[in-house]
């Protein structure tokens, strides 16, 4: 079959992000939304590109730790949030997040993300504690923080613990469009000004947003690029909108995964080290598309290394993917899929290149043989 090729205009616009690293507004969103056919492919091969001049083919594995599903916050979107009496709420201890810390090492992980809700009962004491004590048993492993807004106190409490990096979702860069996702309680200065401090901490920060989101334009998106262009962050954590039933979004179309994987690969293409994960619900929505995700420039992937009895309770959307090769457990089918794909998973911290410093020795064994 006949190679499909999109029209010049196209080409000739994707050639030129590739070559100049920027393009204007409108350009940015032609390349999002044209229908020519093999356009998606025609860009992800130069995201591709892009990504292996840095990162070669490498895929960075990151062990996620779901810990506390309590949260303080009302997201429109999300099935945590406090309003949802269905969702069956759980917390970790830090004996309990070590364990899987360390079921991890033995799998061949070294980052360990927490994510969690906003839990007031996770205090900066007790972050802190269970910081320290990851570090101090896998000192060679990477701790990322993704545990919600606090003050810049916190987070540097947080950074001398030893947590190397911390994601905050922006969530949009348009703050109409912030307020039609969140209840007024929530403060769209509050959350720019939290990615600000954290990076002036020096934390490695990730930032990001769902595509599709109820009331997202192609304006929204390309505001979204110019925001990320702009902070330069080290992490950029994007996937679909998908809705949870239990919430206000709850009958609203999902969004769409050829714009998610549009948007992985032009964010590469502007800035080009940045770490981008192939996101769970990508995957969710579509059972290639982890493997797409990479296709399309991302390499990062964070399979779930939450105790198997919690997983199915961090929902924050319907039908999330949590068993398979979403759990660590499956992290060597996972591995195979993502050699098939042309990559390798990578036993290493899996450093953003500019903060490469602390990488962890050459590992004994290698992932595939991790696990019987
Ligand atoms: S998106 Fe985050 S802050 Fe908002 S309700 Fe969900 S867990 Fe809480």
């Amino acid at each position: 079959m006949a190679e499909k090729t999109p029209g010049s205009v196209f080409t000739e616009t994707a050639d030129r992000l590739e070559r100049e690293g920027d393009l204007s507004d409108g350009e940015l969103a032609f390349l999002l939304q044209c229908a020519d056919p093999g356009a998606g492919e025609y860009l992800a091969a130069k995201a591709r590109a892009a990504r292996e001049r840095v990162y070669g083919k490498d895929v960075y594995l990151r062990g996620l730790i779901e810990f506390t599903n309590f949260c303080k916050n009302d997201c429109y979107y999300c099935g945590i949030r406090r309003s949802n009496k269905k969702a069956e709420r759980y917390r970790l201890g830090e004996e309990e997040i070590l364990s899987c810390c360390a079921m991890g090492y033995g799998l061949g992980f070294r980052t360990f993300v927490l994510q969690g809700g906003d839990d007031p009962y996770f205090t900066d004491e007790r972050i802190v504690s269970i910081v320290r004590a990851i570090k101090k048993q896998h000192p060679g492993c990477a701790v990322t923080l993704s545990v919600g807004e606090r003050e810049k106190e916190s987070f540097q409490r947080f950074f001398d613990a030893g947590a190397d990096r911390y994601l905050l979702r922006h969530e949009t860069a348009t703050e109409s469009h912030y307020r039609r996702l969140h209840p007024g309680e929530m403060s769209f200065e509050h959350r720019l000004r939290c990615l600000r401090d954290l990076k002036e901490i020096g934390f490695q920060t990730g930032c990001g947003m769902m595509i599709g989101s109820p009331g997202q334009t192609p304006e929204h998106l390309v505001a979204d690029l110019r925001f990320i262009q702009g902070f330069r962050p080290e992490m950029v954590g994007i996937g679909p909108f998908i809705p949870h039933r239990d919430t206000p979004f709850g009958e609203e179309e999902p969004g769409s995964a050829e714009t998610t994987l549009r948007m992985l690969s032009v964010i590469r293409l502007l800035l080009p080290e940045v770490l981008l994960p192939a996101t769970t619900a990508l995957g969710t929505l579509d059972p290639r598309g982890r493997e797409k995700g990479l296709e399309a420039g991302a390499n990062v992937v964070m399979p779930n290394l939450s105790p198997a009895d919690v997983r199915g309770k961090y929902l924050l959307y319907d039908n999330k993917l949590c068993t398979g090769e979403e759990a660590a457990e499956g992290v060597r089918r996972l591995s195979l899929r993502i050699e098939r794909a042309g990559y390798r998973a990578a036993v290493s911290r899996g450093d953003h290149i500019g903060f490469e410093k602390a990488e962890t020795p050459a590992p004994e064994k290698d992932i595939l043989k991790a696990q019987p």
